[in-house]
Parts: C-alpha cells; sequence; structure tokens
C-alpha cells in the first residue's frame, strides 16, 4: 500500500488511537446487541455477568484483552464469555484503522466511525436474533439529514452527501426499493420475502449514501449474497439426501398454504409516496441540468425517461397491491387476517448483513469505482 509508505510518526500516533478508539466502541456494541433486543436500558446498570449477576470491575472488561486473559470465561463463576464479545471489538478496532486511512484527518472519518458502528450492531443483532434495531436505523436516517447538511457547509470535508436533499432521496429510494420487491414477490408468487427490518436498513444506509448509494449497497449485497448462496447450494449438494428429505417436508407445508396475497399496506403506501417524491426530484434534476447544460442533452433525457418510467411502473404496482389487499380484505375474516400475518414472519429472509456489508464498502470505494467506470464509458 503507497499511503503507508510516506507515514509520519503522528500518523502512526493517529492509526494506533483509531484502533483502540475502535475496540472501545466495539466494546459499546456489544453490549447494545446484548440490550436492544430485550429492551433494555444500555446506560444502566453496568456490566456483569449474565449468569452469576457479579458486576464485571473495568480490569475485567478491557476490550479485546480481557477476554484473552480470563480465556473466555467469567473471573466468578467459570460461565463461558461467547467469542462474539472479543471478535465484535477487533472487528470495530479494525474497521475505524481502514476508515481512517481511507479518509484521513477529516471530518467524514469521524462521523463514518459512528456509521460504522451501527452497522456492525445491526449485523450481529441480525445473525443472532433476526431482527434489525430500530434504535439504528430509525436514529440513523435523521442522523444522515444532518450529515449531508454538515456536507453542505464543509465541502472539503470528504463527507459523501453535498446537501440534506441527497440524504433524503437515499431515504425514500430505499423504502421504496424493498418494497416494491416484496410487493412484486407477493403479487406473482403469494408469498413475502423480506422484513420491515431491510426497509429501514437500506433507508439508512440512503441517509448516508445517497440514492447512488443505496444502488451500490444492493448490488455489492446481491453480489455476496449470491456467492454465500452458491457455497450453501454446494453444502447440501454434498448432502443431497438430507436436502430431499427437506425438500418434502416444505412440499407439505406449501400444499397447506391458502391461496391469499399477503399484501402489506404499508408497504403500497410508502412504495407511493416515495414514488410520487422521486419523480418530482427527478423532473427537478432534468429542469436544472437543461438549463447548466453541462450533460449532453440526449443522455439526461434517457436518465429522466429510465428513471422516470421505472417510478411510474413503481406507482402502478403500489396501486394494483393497494387495490388486492383492499379486496382480500372484504372477503376475510378477522381470524384468516391474522394468519396473514403470522405468514409475514415465518417466510422471513435475513438480508440484513449483505446489505451492510454493502453499505460498507460503498461508502470506502463506491463513488471512485463508479467515476471510474463512467470515465472508460466516456472513452
Ligand atoms: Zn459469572
Amino acid at each position: 500500500m503507497e499511503l503507508i509508505q510516506n507515514f509520519s510518526l503522528k500518523d502512526y500516533i493517529f492509526l494506533i488511537f483509531s484502533f483502540l478508539f475502535g475496540s472501545v466502541f466495539g466494546s459499546f456494541c456489544n453490549v447494545c446487541i446484548y440490550r436492544f433486543p430485550i429492551g433494555k436500558s444500555i446506560i444502566s446498570p453496568g456490566s456483569h455477568c449474565p449468569k452469576c449477576n457479579n458486576p464485571i470491575a473495568w480490569y475485567d472488561n478491557i476490550p479485546i484483552v480481557s477476554w484473552i486473559i480470563l480465556l473466555g470465561k467469567c473471573r466468578h463463576c467459570k460461565a463461558p464469555i461467547s467469542f462474539q464479545y472479543p471478535l465484535v471489538e477487533f472487528l470495530s478496532a479494525l474497521l475505524f484503522v481502514i476508515i481512517f486511512l481511507r479518509f484521513k484527518y477529516t471530518l467524514a472519518t469521524l462521523v463514518y466511525c459512528v456509521f460504522c458502528a451501527g452497522l456492525i450492531i445491526v449485523v450481529f443483532q441480525d445473525l443472532s436474533t433476526w431482527t434489525i434495531p430500530n434504535e439504528v436505523t430509525l436514529l440513523g436516517m435523521p442522523l444522515g439529514v444532518g450529515i449531508g447538511l454538515l456536507g453542505m457547509f464543509f465541502p472539503n470535508q470528504g463527507i459523501r452527501l453535498e446537501g440534506p436533499f441527497e440524504a433524503i432521496d437515499g431515504i425514500a429510494l430505499g423504502a421504496l426499493i424493498i418494497c416494491l420487491l416484496d410487493l412484486i414477490v407477493v403479487l406473482l408468487m403469494r408469498k413475502p420475502g423480506m422484513g420491515f427490518g431491510d426497509v429501514k436498513l437500506l433507508s439508512m444506509l440512503g441517509a448516508f449514501l445517497g440514492w447512488e448509494g443505496v444502488l451500490g449497497s444492493l448490488v455489492i449485497a446481491s453480489f455476496i449474497g449470491s456467492i454465500i448462496g452458491l457455497i450453501v447450494m454446494g453444502y447440501y449438494s454434498l448432502f443431497r439426501k438430507k436436502l430431499n428429505e427437506e425438500r418434502q417436508k416444505n412440499k407439505d407445508v406449501e400444499s397447506n398454504e391458502d391461496t391469499s396475497y399477503p399484501v402489506d399496506p404499508a408497504e403500497a403506501v410508502i412504495v407511493f409516496i416515495s414514488g410520487v417524491y422521486l419523480l418530482a426530484r427527478i423532473l427537478q434534476f432534468y429542469i436544472a441540468y437543461t438549463e447548466k447544460a453541462i450533460i449532453p442533452e440526449e443522455i439526461l433525457r434517457g436518465i429522466t425517461l429510465v428513471g422516470g418510467g421505472g417510478l411510474l411502473f413503481s406507482i402502478f404496482i403500489a396501486i394494483i397491491a393497494y387495490y388486492v389487499w383492499q379486496k382480500e380484505r372484504k372477503g376475510k375474516s378477522i381470524e384468516s387476517q391474522e394468519e396473514i400475518e403470522i405468514s409475514l414472519e415465518s417466510h422471513y429472509i435475513p438480508f440484513g448483513p449483505y446489505l451492510s456489508i454493502g453499505g460498507f464498502l460503498y461508502l470506502l470505494w463506491g463513488p471512485e469505482i463508479v467515476s471510474k467506470y463512467l470515465q472508460v464509458l466516456s472513452l
């Protein structure tokens, strides 16, 4: 790496500081991952062993180091301490170092370290409880808008967004894409796929990375998801017998399924509202850039037609889905409406970790890769 070659003493000090700061932040992430799902306060009481309830002394609570010294066991009752604790602390330290190397001495380093800590909480909570914490996603959205504002006033501080509206565009597109995919899956296959947690997560990524970040994160997430999917499929094909048994089981479940459309009306409303908002933004973009004449007229018209067409299609799907939901609701008793809600949860696919990794990678190199790609295209 060329950047390490001309490192000054100050750079090394900040590098070490980033690692230490990251590990302490990781320790805080651990508290959040453990306490958010059970609805406990993250401030008080202080850390204590979940088994013997003894408070954990400061010298047993040093990130990474204490777990190694204690050999992963409680000092008092010898109950095992999960490997997840030092793992999260080390990961957080490592990612803070990477962010420092990428953004150096800018406001962006501070901002994106916090963003990254949020993503770590999302990944580990989603993996362990299949839920995505609202404490991160719902707080992250207004925070992203605020950071967009910061980027407007401090344009040379490495912040990815240059204004609050870029953050709002990202929130709207993030919500629209996941809800739209879900509505299409429901209308075609009659079973829901994603959870609402993913909707809020992609919106939060959009709040920090803009609408381009939403698309970039999705592309990276799908790529990683399909690779891991292939590995899992390869693993199962080695145990074909087991797979066939499971398929048989799934068939039994499918045959019991009722033939209704489990449309979530909130998704239809979200797609409609964000679709209309983004359509207005695209028209505004078109008018503004026609006056500026930076982009050639045909390309500008092409972008507007493709984007606008996609949004009109989304609005159309939202209206159809809402109509289907209304029709279904009229023909059903209250009991079977409850059944629909249960089936919504049972088909949930955890996409949060992939999205978070996609968002992190896009944060580091996304805009540079896109602009390189566009340069190649124009040559
Ligand atoms: Zn204990």
